[in-house]
């Protein structure tokens, strides 16, 4: 009885798309989403009280869950996130944030046509190549370049041209996986190059390359193991040793050096990571790296050699289904052009900019933040900060400890999992870690605008929680 009377009380589709607030959301949101929203919010409805559940069946109710649930839906799925995890090249929430004058490259390109494959002095077809080869190629000491899609397509290409139906030679100890989906075994395996181990996982001499070269040789690879360290015993064969153990016997050397470091980090406190200048000048043939990593550029796949290579690797057959389109390629363009000087490299790409912010200057930033959350937010929250540690993230400086100042925050009216929640799946979202039941934000990896955004989100949590 009580059911069936409920169910009568439910509105219909049509009347509650009659509401003038439905009517007003059709302005911004798609009709047909808000039909579907509409219809689902009843059907939910009606599910609901035939469970005997407890309902509002009344037209605001339902209407209001309908704005919402087609709110939802209209939303984009690629949507901004604050990152407060302190981890600066964070693979999950898109690598490196673009220098500012590169975005303004990539919405000028992007917005009209543009110079991809167009020589405007003589009005005839261009090569997309152009707009990266001399920087990389000034910025590295390489005789040729080009950019693909990402390290794994430029690895593959590479592997494919050089040593397809070949075998190629690598240390036990540089057998890596990257990020879940790059395995250099599989990329190997893919590639059609046939891989030939030496070595043990802890150390590889020169003779195990030596005693593996056959009349079958088409490689010789080494692999930066970005992600991981065997430390103690080991021993691993240099660039260089390799390039004269290659020449020796006609074959060519090949490193994937990983992070795209592009200038000696060391000048501004960090630890050393090799350069791709130094693998170049080891008499490489070819090196690769991301371009999205410590580089601070835009997702893509850095080749620099020896102009022999080069120019087969743009005639093979992967290159077009590889290649960058003309967003990538302004972004990389703008951000390579402003390696040209190193200090302004450092004060304008976003990536390098927070890595080698230093403590001194974070930890300022952290009492200033965790001073504006208190006295915004009134008793909601103890505020306050704590030392930790920072990471290079993107499978890059694995061990390098930065040292941080996090904001700590122990929220007083929910734990502090509901706030980490609360931030999260808010608006913008905020990723935050919990360390010892406390949110910790830690301000290197937030930019001014990120950190006005979080004192209003903490502020719109605080008025709703407090009881
Ligand atoms: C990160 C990395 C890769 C994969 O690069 P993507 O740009 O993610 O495709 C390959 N090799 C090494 C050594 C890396 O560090």
């Amino acid at each position: 009885m009580e059911t069936n009377s409920l169910l009568r009380q439910l509105p219909k589709v049509d009347a509650l798309l009659m509401r003038e607030d439905i009517e007003a959301l059709t302005q911004a949101v798609p009709r047909a989403l808000v039909v579907e929203a509409v219809r689902a919010v009843i059907d939910d409805a009606r599910a609901a009280i035939r469970s005997g559940e407890a309902v509002d069946v009344s037209a605001d109710a339902l209407a209001g869950a309908a704005l919402s649930r087609a709110q939802l839906r209209a939303r984009s799925s690629l949507r901004r996130v604050i990152n407060a995890t302190g981890i600066v090249v964070h693979t999950n929430l898109g690598r490196s944030p673009l220098a500012a004058e590169a975005v303004d490259a990539v919405a000028d390109v992007a917005r009209g046509y543009s110079t991809l494959e167009y020589d405007v002095d003589d009005g005839v077809r261009g090569s997309r190549h152009v707009h990266v080869e001399s920087l990389i190629c000034r910025l590295t000491g390489a005789e040729a370049a080009m950019a693909v899609n990402n390290n794994a397509a430029a690895v593959m290409m590479a592997l494919a041209a050089l040593a397809r139906g070949k075998e190629a030679i690598v240390s036990r100890g540089q057998l890596v996986e990257i990020g879940g989906s790059f395995r250099v075994p599989d990329v190997m395996a893919e590639s059609g190059a046939k891989m030939v181990e030496v070595g043990t996982t802890n150390k590889t001499h020169l003779r195990d390359y030596e005693a593996a070269l056959t009349s079958e040789t088409g490689l010789l690879l080494k692999v930066h193991t970005s992600n991981y360290r065997v430390v103690g015993f080991t021993e691993e064969v240099a660039l260089a040793d390799l390039v004269a153990l290659g020449a020796r016997h006609g074959v060519p050397v090949m490193e994937d050096q990983g992070s795209g470091v592009l200038i000696d980090l060391r000048r501004w406190g960090l630890p050393y990571e090799p350069t791709v200048s130094e693998s170049v000048a080891a008499g490489a043939h070819v090196v690769t790296c991301s371009g999205d990593k410590l580089l601070g550029g835009p997702q893509a796949g850095i080749i620099a050699g020896k102009a022999d290579v080069i120019a087969r690797l743009k005639k093979h057959p992967l290159a077009r289904a590889m290649r960058l389109d003309k967003m990538t390629l302004a972004a990389l363009e703008t951000t390579l052009r402003l390696y040209l000087d190193p200090d302004r490299a450092v004060e304008r790409i976003p990536t390098l900019r927070m890595l080698t912010a230093t403590k001194t200057e974070i930890a300022a930033r952290a009492s200033r933040l965790a001073n504006e959350i208190a006295r915004r937010c009134e008793g909601a929250y103890l505020a306050g900060t704590t030392e930790d540690v920072s990471r290079a993230g993107g499978g890059a400086l694995p061990m390098a400890d930065i040292p941080t100042v996090c904001v700590a925050l122990a929220p007083q009216h929910m734990s502090a999992n509901e706030l980490e929640h609360r931030l999260r799946t808010g608006e913008p979202h905020i990723i935050a870690r919990i360390v010892d039941d406390r949110v910790l934000l830690d301000p290197r990896t937030l930019t001014a605008a990120d950190e006005a955004d979080v004192i209003e989100a903490l502020t719109r949590l605080a008025g709703a929680d407090v009881r």
